[in-house]
């Protein structure tokens, strides 16, 4: 008899996405005429940039010639990009200390399994919701609570008091899961934010796992790394893509990088971190295609270099205008600043899923509602700035009306 994995039981409900995509259906469905606009999207309107697109293009071609045909790359990602990225964003790292993945989803997703089932995870909330599940699945967690919170798991509150910025945890914890800038807050960790994290993590021999997805959006004088800060090669994991700064949500292609200095205990013994990961990537995966990673190299050129900071530009504009048109209407927003999200209070006594049902509803603006990422988002919706001028322009209109 084939028995499950218990730990798949604890998991709350329907996952946040496609909850959105049913209750947008039957929303279509009973008002047929009505015209949605979206801006819960969480991938960019501007497409590949030219140079991108060449280099794809040019690898398939060499794919398809007996010369220079590849057949298996090195599981870690072929030399070429990682050097480029090395040479252009990480030089205090060695190229073999960054892994090239299929999308950092895989990587938040699956770091987790190199550490022991005792850990105690800590996890910054609100927060995008694979870093608690996945170790939900893994068995790092008590069932759900009445609160809406996993047993066992350490919240780290992002609130409008502590201004976005985590209190340290108050208990003992091993493993911790930070985002900057986060995601669905759209607000950046501060230098003394990540500093005292850093310095928590070394004290107490625990390890940060840090997700950078955003970092390139960032144009206050926050950390785009957390390697800015002093030591942190010592307990720091970071994630990177390229999903969001250059388009490749579709084409899949990120890196994660893994510090050789980076260790972990064993009965008092230290082990490799590196080495530890380095044979799960053998084990279990086979790299990214080859036309792929020689498009995300295309990103390393000075052409790439200008359209990444173009589009930038675009999104940083309109989350702009996102942020102080709805300010202006009288809601009371954050983030927008350094990332694409403008993270907007309900109105008072309004829970998330009411506003978002109601503004869907009324004004047919598909949102996102802020408790779908942990109970720390109850009291907010999330707007995201990967939409049109005009549609951000008309959801302003609308939002006017509702007021
Ligand atoms: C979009 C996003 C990612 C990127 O995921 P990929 O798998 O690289 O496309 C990672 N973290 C957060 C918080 C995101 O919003």
């Amino acid at each position: 008899m084939t028995k499950l994995n218990l730990n798949y039981h604890k998991l709350s409900g329907r996952p946040l996405f496609p909850e959105i995509e049913k209750r947008v259906e039957a929303m279509k469905q009973k008002q047929p005429h009505a015209v949605f606009l979206n801006l819960g999207v969480e991938n960019g309107t501007q497409p590949l940039f030219p140079n991108v697109t060449a280099a794809l293009t040019a690898a398939s071609s060499e794919m398809g010639n007996k010369e220079t045909f590849r057949g298996y790359g090195p599981c870690e990602g072929y030399q070429f990009l990682r050097k480029a990225i090395v040479a252009h964003d990480h030089k205090d790292f060695s190229p073999d200390e960054i892994f090239i993945s299929d999308g950092s989803h895989a990587d938040l997703a699956d770091l987790q399994e190199i550490f022991s089932l005792e850990n105690r995870v800590a996890v910054i909330d609100p927060a995008y919701p694979i870093y608690v599940e996945t170790n939900v699945m893994a068995g790092r967690s008590r069932p759900l609570l009445k609160t809406g919170r996993y047993g066992g798991i350490v919240y780290l509150s992002c609130t409008e008091e502590n201004g976005f910025q985590p209190e340290l945890p108050n208990v003992h914890v091993d493993l911790l899961y930070l985002s900057s800038p986060n995601n669905p807050t759209g607000v950046a960790l501060s230098r003394e934010t990540l500093t005292r994290f850093v310095q928590f993590a070394k004290k107490n021999n625990a390890i940060i796992i840090h997700d950078a997805a955003y970092e390139s959006f960032i144009t206050s004088d926050a950390p785009r790394s957390i390697y800015e800060i002093e030591n942190a090669r010592d307990v720091a994991i970071e994630v990177r893509s390229f999903s969001k700064s250059a388009g490749f949500a579709g084409l899949r292609c990120s890196y994660t990088i893994v510090p050789h200095h980076l260790k972990v205990y064993d009965a008092g013994a230290l082990h490799s971190v590196h080495a530890l990961w380095k044979r799960r990537v053998e084990t279990k995966t086979c790299g990214v295609s080859y036309p792929i990673q020689k498009a995300a190299s295309a990103l390393y050129t000075r052409e790439g270099q200008q359209a990444i900071r173009d589009a930038m530009k675009i999104y940083a504009e309109r989350a702009k205008t996102l942020l102080y048109g709805l300010k202006s209407i009288g809601y009371t927003v954050y983030g927008g600043i350094d990332a694409p999200y403008i993270w907007c209070k309900t109105p008072p006594k309004v829970g998330s899923w009411e506003f978002f049902d109601f503004v869907l509803e009324n004004i047919h603006v598909i949102t996102m509602p802020g408790v779908g990422f942990g109970q720390g988002g109850e009291g907010y919706i999330r707007f995201s700035a990967f939409a049109e001028p005009h549609e951000i322009q008309e959801t302003l209109e609308r939002f006017k009306r509702l007021a």
